[in-house]
């Protein structure tokens, strides 16, 4: 299929991702999630490529995402009992806060801690895994015109300057031609051009590099300064945490025009009552089509316990937690 809005092609790529990911350098195991960056700078896809081991470690401390103020204490929490400002960093802010993220911390498990007299003491469960290796950015853009392709230039160019990423790629929807190369030129050298071609299907071959990435890594010897590294764990965390399948948490899965549809290997939205994928703009509670599905489909009659609406969003978890047991498997 032709992707008819750029909300539909970003699902689809995300999915190529999930099922292709490196389309360069062979499979390697990583997560994949869309709509994350920093306050200056969204990315529409992000790729966390991960060491599986690790990642296996980073599964006991749950499904959640760790937010950066749990993340100071966790990865901060010492092996023996200390009280809670001896043992952590200072974080730059009232040490009340971090009090506060110790409790929470405790609260879901991640950390120990005790009283000792108006101390509190805090101890590591279990030590937090390195499990980030990599962190790609992917740009999408369905139809790439000369203002979508000097837009694009500028966002990959800062891409490119930070090196929050260790790659940025755009990916463009070709049906079975090739991209203009008078726009690939506008575009910095550094980033990556995945050709896609969803037409048929959406599996790993849709994809195919037109123009190869650059590391943008620190080389030998080199390292991101703290704040960066800081930066990276959280964006990976909101990744692991989020996955890209939660359109459901913003999109209106209980109305009753709503559908999952198959495209290939994905499972996309789709409204009846405008027949295409709808933008997660369009569907949302000031839809005009909007209509909510019969108390009845919730109570009896459909498949699936508690309405389509709840029945999908279950169906979207159940493959995220697919593919988290798959990333842990893949060698
Ligand atoms: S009618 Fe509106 S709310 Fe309902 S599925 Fe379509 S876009 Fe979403």
């Amino acid at each position: 299929m032709t992707p008819d809005a750029e909300f539909g092609y970003e699902l689809l790529v995300c999915r190529y991702a999930e099922l292709a990911w490196h389309p360069s350098e062979g499979s390697r195991p990583a997560l994949v999630a869309r709509q994350l960056g920093t306050k200056d700078r969204r990315w529409d896809t992000v790729v966390i490529e991960v060491d599986p081991a690790a990642f296996e470690r980073r599964r006991e401390f749950g499904d959640r995402t760790i937010d950066s103020d749990l993340l100071h204490v966790i990865r901060g929490a010492p092996a023996e009992w200390a009280f809670y400002r001896d043992a952590l960093p200072h974080p730059g802010y009232p040490w009340r806060y971090v009090r506060q993220a110790v409790h929470r911390a405790a609260g879901r498990d991640l950390i120990e801690k005790r009283r000792d007299g108006n101390r509190i003491e805090i101890r590591r469960k279990r030590p937090y895994p390195d499990w980030v290796e990599r962190i790609v950015a992917v740009e999408n853009k369905p139809d790439l015109n000369r203002s979508a392709a000097d837009r694009l230039a500028d966002q990959l160019d800062h891409d490119v300057e930070t090196a929050l990423a260790d790659e940025a790629w755009l990916a463009t929807e070709t049906t079975g031609e090739r991209v203009e190369p008078a726009l690939l030129r506008e575009l910095p050298v550094e980033a990556g051009i995945l050709a896609t071609d969803f037409s048929a299907s959406v599996d790993a071959d849709a994809g195919s590099v037109a123009w190869h990435a650059t590391d943008l890594a620190p080389g030998e010897g080199e390292r991101r300064d703290p704040e960066t590294e800081t930066l990276r764990l959280e964006i990976a965390e909101r990744a692991y945490g989020k996955g890209w399948r939660s359109f459901h948490e913003t999109m209106r899965p209980d109305c009753r025009h709503f559908e999952l549809r198959r495209e290939g290997r994905g499972l996309v939205p789709y409204c009846a009552a405008k027949e295409k994928i709808p933008t997660a703009r369009e569907c949302s509670g000031s839809c005009p089509d909007f209509s909510p599905e019969p108390p009845q489909w919730r109570t009896k009659g459909w498949p699936v316990e508690g309405g389509p609406g709840k029945g999908f969003k279950r169906v979207l978890a159940r493959r995220r937690e697919r593919e988290r047991d798959r990333v842990e498997s893949v060698e």
